[in-house]
């Protein structure tokens, strides 16, 4: 049994009220361990902690801050097995998306804003005819809030955190209850790495308690949120009238447009990763599928034969292909659209049972489901089921394409499948996203802005957008 501790003031230690919460085994159905539900109290004195840090952290020289961010880097590059371990096992992924995705990236986003801040450049302006000079500082916030989901955990945790820290702020930061595992294990190796005491302080517990304590402090003066839609609304609520800082990254419903005249094979293949990746599971998986009717029946027949042979099995198999659901109720939670889907007359193609691997019977797994419908405007298509669960459906025209694209509430991203340029450059155009890839998926440059909007949030991270969200802007204007 694990009993992770917050990580607080450089140092360890249980919470303060002694409230503790089950960490689960998606792939046995087991309690493996006991995590802090951290409160009011844990929060104050993180907040203590950090806002003593900040003096000097914020002084700190760039080159400085770079050096730990990259230190840290390196330490979870050489600790690469032991963190996919603890974060397949703590999410049900595949160990080797945990080993070639998540924990690279993670180490990416220490060592991307390490080198980030080096080259992060005030404005400034030579008012002409007015004897002045504008100049701009950014200067570092002070205390922020950095609260992460569950389905990439280092990875998104790390991806707040590190902007936030190049910046020169102290953070307060929370990964999911569902997944803390990693973010507990990035606490042992801080201090190795250098970071001072009180910088980053790691605070366990569920949303309800530890979450909202962190958004309702007065000292926290920014949040970075990535998670549902429903909880966004729920902290901007409470953040707003505070004027804190916010960035929110929420849900989406993403279409995966497919156009007969694009390269069929390659489509093929990423369409299928697109759909199913970490179960699923990431914000940006292609979870409503339209195809060009001249191609329907092909890619109908294609991808469902991709999809039947993919393995469902334990995270821990270097051949699975579909580990388990993140949670007992996340599971049920999509079985359910499965059931609404096909009370909206959804043709259930392949999948859409409960599979059980043998000597994990309890674990929460899932056959990957395709589910061919005819109207956009079906809860399947229209809700965020955030499991392995896609839909398909063809389409005759550009603007039918287009349409019902952006008929979501949501606009995180859009995929796009053609080889015809005025088609691309019409279309990009005109979708209602943040994100929009054409001919590829997940092909990320840490530099781009990355964000959604409509439901999907506000705000973006990424590059300097991030050191922007993570400083405020001051101009001094001087008369000469
Ligand atoms: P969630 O909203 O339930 O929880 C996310 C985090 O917020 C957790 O750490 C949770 O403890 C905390 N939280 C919950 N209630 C809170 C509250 N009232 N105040 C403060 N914190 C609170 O989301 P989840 O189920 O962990 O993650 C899945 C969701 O995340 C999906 O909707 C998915 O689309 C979204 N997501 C979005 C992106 C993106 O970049 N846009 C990326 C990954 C996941």
């Amino acid at each position: 049994m694990t009993k992770i501790q917050n990580y607080i003031n450089g140092k360890f230690s249980p919470p303060i009220k002694d409230r503790w919460l089950d960490n689960y085994c998606p792939a046995n159905g087991e309690v493996y361990g006991q995590i802090p539900n951290s409160t009011q109290a844990d929060i104050d004195n993180a907040v203590k902690a950090a806002k003593t840090a900040f003096a000097s952290w914020s002084q700190t020289t760039l080159d400085e801050r770079s050096r730990i961010l990259i230190k840290i880097s390196e330490l979870i590059e050489v600790n690469l097995d032991r963190f996919a371990e603890a974060e397949s096992k703590d999410n049900g992924k595949p160990i080797s998306l945990a080993k070639t995705v998540d924990i690279p990236r993670a180490a990416s986003n220490f060592r991307f804003f390490g080198n980030a801040i080096t080259q992060f450049a005030s404005e400034s302006h030579e008012s002409v005819g007015q004897n002045a000079i504008n100049y701009t500082l950014r200067q570092p916030i002070g205390v922020v809030g950095c609260i992460s989901p569950w389905n990439l955990p280092l990875y998104l945790f790390t991806w707040k955190i590190a902007p936030a820290l190049a910046a020169g702020n102290c953070v307060i930061a929370k990964p999911s209850e569902v997944t803390p595992m990693t973010a507990y294990l990035l606490g042992e190796i801080l201090n190795e790495a250098g970071l001072p005491k009180g910088v980053l302080n790691i605070v366990h517990g569920t949303g309800t308690s530890t979450g909202k304590a962190m958004v309702e402090h007065p000292d926290i003066k920014a949040i970075s949120f990535t998670g549902g839609t429903k909880t966004g609304a729920e902290i901007a609520k409470i953040a707003a009238p505070m004027f804190k800082k916010l960035s929110l990254e929420l849900g989406g419903k993403n279409p995966n447009i497919i156009f007969a005249d694009c390269n069929y094979t390659e489509m093929l293949e990423t369409t299928v990763r697109s759909s199913f990746a970490n179960q699923g599971q990431i914000c940006l998986c292609g979870s409503r599928i339209f195809v060009e009717a001249s191609i329907y029946e092909k890619f109908k027949t294609d991808f469902i034969n991709k999809v039947k042979v993919l393995k469902v099995g334990h995270p821990s198999n270097s051949d699975t292909n579909i580990g388990a659901l993140v949670s007992k109720e996340h599971l049920e939670k999509v079985l359910d659209y499965i059931n609404i889907s096909k009370s909206e007359n959804g043709n259930i193609l392949c999948g859409g049972e409960k599979v059980t691997v043998t000597d994990y019977e309890n674990g929460y797994y899932l056959e990957p489901t395709v589910i061919e419908i005819t109207t956009n405007n079906c809860r399947i298509n229209q809700e965020e089921v955030f499991g392995p669960v896609v839909t398909i459906m063809p389409f005759k025209s550009d603007d039918e394409a287009l349409q019902m694209a952006n008929s979501v509430k949501y606009g995180l991203s859009a995929t796009l499948w053609t080889n015809d340029l005025s088609r691309t450059m019409r279309m990009t155009n005109q979708f209602e996203v943040g994100i929009v890839w054409v001919n590829t998926w997940m092909l990320r440059d840490l530099r781009t802005p990355f964000g959604g909007i409509k439901a999907s949030g506000m705000g973006r991270e990424g590059g300097f957008e991030a050191l922007r969200f993570f400083t405020e802007a001051k101009n001094v204007c001087i008369k000469y």
